[in-house]
C-alpha cells in the first residue's frame, strides 16, 4: 500500500517527494504573479480563463475546470483540487508569501520572523518572551514600520494602476515619442502640418 501511495504522490505531486514544505518555484511565481490580483495572491492560485484552468501561483501546476481529481479515496472538482495541492505541497499561503525571495518580497529577515509571530496572534510581550530578550517598544516600532510599508505599497499600486489605465489609450504614441529625439519629433510635426495645410 505504501508503494501505491508513493507512486501516486510521485505521479501527481512530484514536488512533494523531497518533503520540502513551503517550497516555491520562483520562476513560476515570476510568470504567474504578474497577472494575479491581490485576492488571487492571498489564496495562492488563480483562474486562467483562456486555459479554463486553476493555476497554483507557487509552482504553476494546473487543474482544468470540468475534470475531477482523485485524492485520498475522494474526488474533487478543480478548485478544491488546487486548494488541496497548495495545502499538501506548499503548506500555509501566508508563510509561502513571507518566504518569497527579495525579488517579490523585500522584507528583512527580522521582520519576516516577526510577521510569522504576529500571524500566530502573539502579543508584543509574548514575542519578547519567545525571543528571550529585547523590548516591547522595539516590537511596537516594527509593527508601525510594517503598517507604513503597507500604506506605501497601496499608494504605489494605485500609481501603477493609473499608469496602466493611461497607457492603454496612448501606449503606442508614448513608445514612439520615447524612441525619437526632440528634433525628430519637431520635424515629424512640421511634416504633418505641411501635409495637412
Ligand atoms: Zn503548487
Amino acid at each position: 500500500m505504501s508503494d501505491i501511495n508513493e507512486e501516486y504522490l510521485r505521479k501527481h505531486f512530484p514536488e512533494c517527494m523531497d518533503n520540502d514544505k513551503n517550497k516555491v518555484d520562483h520562476y513560476a511565481v515570476d510568470k504567474l504573479l504578474w497577472t494575479a490580483s491581490v485576492e488571487d495572491i492571498k489564496s495562492g492560485y488563480r483562474f486562467d480563463f483562456l486555459k479554463n484552468k486553476y493555476v497554483c501561483l507557487f509552482c504553476g501546476k494546473e487543474y482544468e475546470r470540468g475534470i475531477v481529481f482523485p485524492f485520498e479515496d475522494l474526488l474533487f472538482e478543480a478548485e478544491r483540487a488546487v486548494q488541496n495541492h497548495i495545502k499538501i505541497i506548499h503548506g500555509n499561503v501566508f508563510e509561502c508569501l513571507v518566504g518569497l525571495n527579495k525579488k517579490f518580497n523585500d522584507i528583512s529577515e527580522v521582520q519576516k520572523d516577526l510577521l510569522k509571530l504576529f500571524y500566530k496572534g502573539l502579543s508584543d510581550k509574548e514575542i519578547v518572551e519567545q525571543q528571550g530578550g529585547g523590548s516591547t517598544s522595539t516590537i511596537r516600532s516594527h509593527r508601525y514600520k510594517l503598517k507604513e510599508r503597507e500604506k506605501q505599497a497601496k499608494v504605489f499600486l494605485a500609481i501603477m494602476s493609473l499608469l496602466e489605465a493611461n497607457d492603454s489609450s496612448g501606449k503606442s504614441m508614448q513608445g514612439i515619442l520615447d524612441i525619437l529625439s526632440q528634433s525628430e519629433i519637431d520635424s515629424l510635426i512640421n511634416a504633418y502640418l505641411r501635409n495637412n495645410r
